[in-house]
């Protein structure tokens, strides 16, 4: 048997260090537990980053790729497909808005991307996004993110991009004019530690775009496909967006994007603006619309927000913990002392998989199919790892 180290050696000596070698080498999966290549289990409560929404390997999704494999791997965008159709008519249901209309790519950045390009018919050209947001790493998608560390090694990037504080409305009626292509903004700003605004913000921008005709880009990657509860994670704000991107969980584990147009701007694009090739796969649609099935037939969405409160009430008993915000099951948990990354790598030798996204902040984001059980088990693993670090 291989072990984690031999393939730390095998990793560096075939994969760029882009990401930093990681620690263990992860095999195969079931529900919310996932095994590494030395036969230790682990608590899988980051499922991938907030990607795989139904865990590994979940029946449905297992059988929706396996026959759609079977039948027709992919098309190209010259020919339609019907599990494209059925998805795009499934997710503009979601949204509550005939007028959407979706354009399927395979990543976040990508999404991000097409909105960008979008927003440019608009016939203007200033960008408007938040101090702290992350919308990806291509040049464009990178431009937009607020985090100067991930964009200075690659400057010169887009200009005319605008980062107001997240969460302050009166910044955002100082920027907002009638020269702004788009606004972009996360509902719960995910890879910035789970930052949650007030009730109203997104409220606000909306009213504040609408006035000025400029587009609002609701980059829902992470907080979509019920994670938050909401199939979105606006919803409750009552508001319309011109724009939803997605991807994250919204393949059931494959690599799926969306970026959906709503209203005029779903007539924006014309026969040869932007294009995929590997955009709206049948197999990663045959996945899709298994997962949201699952999510929908067995009411994960409403069992998610009985689970936020759980984890939040009994973490937060641990005296290690300031707080816990997100919602559903996007938590951050907000600690005392600065050792998340410490604490992260115990909470794996223990076996439990989670990740730090700052000094203070561990980030949770367990597969919706995480079970009552696992979910006790991790608070109890959780509290007892932090208990060391008490005093
Ligand atoms: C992860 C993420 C992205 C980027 O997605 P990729 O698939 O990695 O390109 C964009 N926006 C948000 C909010 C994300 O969390």
């Amino acid at each position: 048997m291989a072990s984690n180290s031999e393939m730390q050696t095998l990793w560096q000596e075939s994969l760029q260090n882009n990401y930093g070698t990681p620690s263990i080498t992860l095999t195969h999966g079931k529900g919310a537990s996932v095994w590494d290549v030395e036969g230790k289990e682990y608590l899988d409560f980051l499922g991938g980053i907030a990607t795989n929404i139904l865990g590994h390997a979940h029946p449905k999704v297992v059988s929706a790729i396996t026959e759609q494999a079977n039948e027709l791997g992919h098309v190209s965008n010259l020919y339609s497909h019907p599990r494209s159709i059925e998805l795009a008519e499934k997710l503009k249901d979601l949204t509550g808005q005939s007028s959407a209309r979706v354009f399927f790519c395979n990543s976040g950045a990508e999404a991000n991307e097409a909105a960008l390009k979008l927003s440019r018919l608009t016939g203007r050209s200033k960008l408007v996004s938040t101090v702290g947001s992350f919308h990806g790493r291509t040049i464009g998608a990178l431009s937009l993110t607020g985090q100067s560390s991930k964009q200075k090694p690659f400057r010169p990037l887009l200009k005319k991009v605008k980062f107001i504080p997240f969460n302050d409305i009166g910044a955002a009626k100082k920027t907002i004019t009638k020269r702004v292509a788009m606004v972009i903004v996360e509902p719960i700003q995910g890879e910035n530690g789970v930052v949650v605004p007030d009730f109203g913000y997104l409220k606000a921008l909306r009213d504040l775009t609408t006035r000025h005709g400029v587009l609002l880009v609701l980059d829902c990657v992470q907080t979509g496909m019920g994670r938050t509860g909401e199939w979105f994670g606006y919803e409750s704000e009552g508001i319309v967006p011109d724009v939803i991107t997605l991807a994250k969980g919204l393949g059931g584990g494959l690599p799926l994007g969306a970026m959906i147009a709503i209203g005029n701007s779903a007539q924006l694009f014309e026969p040869g603006s932007h294009g995929s090739t590997f955009g709206g796969n049948p197999i990663a649609c045959a996945s899709a619309l298994a997962a949201i099935s699952v999510l929908e037939n067995e009411n994960l969405l409403v069992r998610n927000k009985a689970l936020e409160l759980t984890l939040k009430l009994e973490l937060s008993k641990s005296p290690l913990v300031e707080s816990v915000r997100g919602a559903g099951l996007l938590l951050g948990i907000v600690l005392k002392l600065d050792i998340a990354k410490k604490l992260a790598q115990e909470l794996q030798a223990a076996g439990v998989l989670v990740n730090a996204t700052s000094e203070s902040l561990i980030r949770i984001a367990p597969p919706l199919v995480v079970t009552d059980k696992q979910v006790s088990d991790f608070i109890k693993i959780f509290r007892e790892v932090s208990a060391k670090h008490e005093r």
